[in-house]
């Protein structure tokens, strides 16, 4: 199967589910010069046992970065120490993926869980992409060759079919997730734009549906386990060019309507 080899990857919310299944699975490929920066927004807390074990066991490939994507100044602190350790080879693939969901309808949804959604599931992979932009471009240009791919300069938006218009009817009365619909509707806005704005960069955008995992989100009816959603999803993430580039695919590489 082929392999992401990008050097240098963060992933934010690196310290369970999926995000933490990414991290064990680049560990596993061949990758002499591989960097792993696992963002965790509590890096001393329970949470985050098992990501320091492993970071305990491969401390040449992993650094363990606190990164609250609620907290701007979180997110920009970790930039500075990322970017001091990232040196002149700059940031090969960047993974927004620390997420959250509530249940409820437009009618049942708090303020509360609509401002907690747009905050980690928008403003937070937006505020990444722009402090973590200047080590992308410089990945891009030191890579010397024309073209897109994962692992020369990426930003992966971790979306969802539930993020989809065209989709969501099937889905609403199933799941009913209003704030979360709303969120990664936005993500994907985000994806398009930036795909937009980053094509003479050549760096590659695209938002990514894990399909639906059993993890705390995704609970235990889902139908996939995450060592399966990461190693499908890691798979297209390594095929990708810039044929795909502002797209909006699931874990089989298909093609989503927005
Ligand atoms: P989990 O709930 O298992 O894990 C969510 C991760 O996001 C945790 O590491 C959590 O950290 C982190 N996180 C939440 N808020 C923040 C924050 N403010 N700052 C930093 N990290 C934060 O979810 P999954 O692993 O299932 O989801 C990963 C991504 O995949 C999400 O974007 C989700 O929307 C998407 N997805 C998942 C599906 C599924 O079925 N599971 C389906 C479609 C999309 P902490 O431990 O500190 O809370």
């Amino acid at each position: 199967m082929a392999a992401v080899k990008a050097c240098n990857v963060l992933i934010t919310g690196a310290n369970r589910g999926l995000g933490l299944e990414m991290v064990k699975q680049l560990l596993e490929v061949n990758c002499p010069k591989r960097n792993i920066f696992a963002g965790c927004r509590d890096p001393i807390g329970p949470k985050c046992a098992e990501l320091k074990e492993l970071a305990k066991k491969h401390p040449s490939i992993i650094t363990i970065v606190h990164l609250d994507v609620n907290d701007p100044c979180s997110i920009k602190e970790s930039a500075k120490t990322v970017g001091s350790l990232l040196g002149e080879s700059g940031l090969n693939l960047l993974v927004n993926n620390a997420g959250v969901l509530s249940p409820g309808t437009m009618l049942s949804t708090p303020d509360e869980d609509m401002h907690k959604a747009f905050n980690t599931n928008i403003m937070g992979p937006l505020i990444v992409i722009k402090e973590y932009l200047p080590y992308l471009r410089t990945a891009a240009k030191a890579c010397g060759e024309s073209g897109m791919s994962c692992d020369k300069a990426a930003i992966v938006n971790i979306s969802a079919v539930l993020g989809s218009m065209t989709s969501l009817p099937s889905w609403y009365s199933q799941f009913p997730a209003f704030s979360y619909n709303v969120s990664k509707a936005g993500l994907n806005m985000i994806t398009v734009c930036a795909a937009l704005e980053f094509k003479t960069d050549e760096i590659l955008c695209v938002a990514i549906h894990p399909g639906w995992v059993s993890t705390d989100m995704g609970g235990e009816k889902a139908p996939m386990d995450s060592r399966e959603s990461v190693e499908r999803v890691l798979h297209v993430l390594s095929s990708l060019t810039e044929t795909q580039h502002g797209g909006f695919l699931d874990y089989t590489g298909k093609t989503l309507p927005w």
